[in-house]
């Protein structure tokens, strides 16, 4: 058998063209503009690429884009009063900061800093513990790019036995609590886990982000199991994901490739919250099928 793959770039370019409608819409029928502010401190060349393909993919979308490059040595205060600026700005809906920060700053406190509102990362406690607590939450992009490759290829996942390998703030646990949410019956799998490929076994589905390139083999996989790879890992053979995709296609019903499954999805994601909080801070209804 050989599974299906899981195409997320297909998928994150038609949710792309949807979201360039209704900002297109929102201009006509309202006036309004949605604008994302990338915040990015130093020169970190990965983060660097991801901050170029935002903002590529936010005026593609007809959005307005603001980037806000500071030098590695800025200070705590330089970048609060940064945040406070745009928090203030009314043409600003979504303010993302650049992850990871320098390390002499407070990467908490910059990230708390972020109105609620304009939280499109989903990164603050506000909305983590929002989504923990089944409120309305800005959902972090890589989780809810996940779920909706998840929704779209298995339909309603009630029952279903998920395994999240990984438990960071900005995937593993936003991912346990959507899939909890969505009445699967969840296990959070980590380093200290024990025959971490004997919990794998049991899953229906697997969401590996690891960080640890290949680490998920074939005879780790349920026949039948769906299965999503975010791990983005640079090697000598290129871009590689968590999962080690030619022995899991084997056994698995469907899988997302490394590159061109989660990837593509999480800056689709980003445009669609950034869309969501523009027309909840204008009282507008959410955006159609764009929001869990
Ligand atoms: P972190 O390093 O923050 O977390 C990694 C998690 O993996 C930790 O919970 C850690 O456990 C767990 N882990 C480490 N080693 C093992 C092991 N041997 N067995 C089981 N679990 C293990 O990573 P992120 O969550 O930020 O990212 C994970 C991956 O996803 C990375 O490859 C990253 O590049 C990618 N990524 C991709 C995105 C995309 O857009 N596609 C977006 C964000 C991330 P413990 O908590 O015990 O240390």
């Amino acid at each position: 058998m050989t599974a299906t793959r899981i195409d997320g770039k297909g998928f994150a370019a038609q949710m792309r063209g949807r979201i360039a409608d209704q900002v297109a819409a929102l201009k006509q029928e309202h006036g309004i503009t949605p604008g994302l502010a990338v915040v990015l401190v130093g020169d970190d060349p990965a983060s660097q690429i991801y901050v170029r393909s935002k903002h590529r993919q936010t005026v593609e979308a007809g959005m307005q884009s603001f980037e806000h490059r500071l030098p590695s040595d800025a200070s705590q205060s330089e970048l609060l009063a940064l945040i406070g600026r745009l928090n203030a700005d009314e043409q600003v809906h979504g303010i993302l900061v650049q992850l990871p920060l320098p390390p002499h700053i407070d990467e908490s406190e910059i990230i708390n800093a972020i109105a609620v509102r304009k939280d499109v990362d989903g990164f603050t406690v506000a909305n983590a513990g929002r989504l923990a607590t089944g409120q309305r939450a800005m959902v972090p992009c890589t989780p809810l790019g996940c779920l909706m490759l998840l929704r779209d290829r298995l339909g309603d996942l009630s029952g279903k036995d998920a395994v999240v390998i990984g438990r960071s703030n900005i995937v593993g646990k936003p991912m346990a609590a959507l899939l909890t949410a969505e009445n699967a019956t969840v296990t959070v799998a980590h380093s200290r886990t024990r025959d971490l490929p004997e919990v794998v076994r049991r899953a229906d589905i697997v969401v590996a982000a690891v960080g640890l390139p290949g680490m998920v083999k074939g005879d780790w996989i349920k026949p039948g199991a769906t299965v999503i790879d975010v791990g983005i890992n640079r090697t000598g053979d290129g871009l590689v994901g968590d999962v080690d995709y030619d022995s899991a296609a084997q056994v698995a019903d469907a899988i997302t490739p490394v590159p061109g499954g989660v990837g593509p999805m999480t800056i689709a994601c980003l445009l669609a919250n950034t869309l969501t909080a523009c027309c909840r801070m204008n009282g507008l209804g959410d955006p159609e099928g764009l929001t869990l």
